[in-house]
């Protein structure tokens, strides 16, 4: 067994409101740096610079997970984790014809930039990731087990885009088996007010924006395998 340390909420210079020094190489190479072992990258709707995250990830130590923030219809922010890229940018594709079909405005929301491996740009990102998908939370869990990943309802404390915000209560039926709180000081609470909350294991990430944002190597995760599948069964149990 491992005891790995893990950031699994990240966001890259493709989301609207993510730094444009938050590159797909920066947070990798910074992932190395705070002896990260875990690092998903987690762009609002999309999984597009994950390509970049993993080829400069090859340089390094730390395991690399492929996932998503994804805002559902009901505007519940989701981790999305996927056990492989090419799965990942599958879930991408579906996503992307289910988004909200507006431009971007750059003056607005900024830039939604694509990256290779080596800061060039190679694309952006046309319609705004800021809106919300067309799939319902209770579907989410299915789309995303199709393909051989789980969901993470994150922050879900916060007081907006949240599972609790939108529907009030953890419902009973939601095919999750761990959260992101942000918060240590909120779990035990949390948990007494949602029974459903006691059998899902937590997990804390840093939801940076910006590279300063990113995670210490202070949460850890124990794992029977040393990868991205590994990483996963782990947060199932
Ligand atoms: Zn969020
Ligand atoms: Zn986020």
């Amino acid at each position: 067994m491992y005891k790995l340390t893990y950031d699994l909420h990240i966001h890259s210079c493709l989301s609207p409101c993510g730094s444009d020094e938050s590159t797909p190489a920066n947070i990798a190479g910074l992932a190395e740096i705070l002896e990260l072992n875990i690092v998903a990258l987690t762009d609002h709707n999309s999984c597009k610079n994950c390509p970049a995250f993993f080829k400069a990830a090859e340089n390094y130590n730390f395991i690399p997970i492929a996932g998503m923030e994804l805002m559902t219809e009901e505007e519940i922010h989701v981790l999305c984790l996927f056990p492989e890229l090419e799965a990942a940018m599958d879930f991408d594709e579906y996503v992307y014809s289910l988004l909200f079909p507006m431009k971007n405005d750059v003056n607005v929301f900024g830039k939604q930039i694509i990256m290779d491996e080596t800061d060039k740009i190679i694309g952006e990102v046309e319609n705004c990731l800021i809106n919300s998908v067309s799939i319902g939370f209770h579907s989410l869990s299915g789309e995303v087990k199709s393909r051989g990943g789980l969901i993470i309802p994150a922050h879900i404390e916060r007081a907006a885009f949240s599972l609790i915000s939108s529907l009030g209560f953890v419902p009973d039926d939601c095919g999750f088996d761990c959260v992101e709180i942000r918060s240590k000081e909120a779990v035990d609470n949390l948990k007494k007010q949602h029974e459903y909350l006691q059998k899902c294991r937590v997990v804390h990430n840093s939801d940076a924006h910006v590279l300063e944002d990113m995670s210490l190597p202070e949460n850890r995760l124990v794992v029977a395998q040393r990868n991205a599948g590994g990483v996963l069964s782990a947060l199932k149990t």
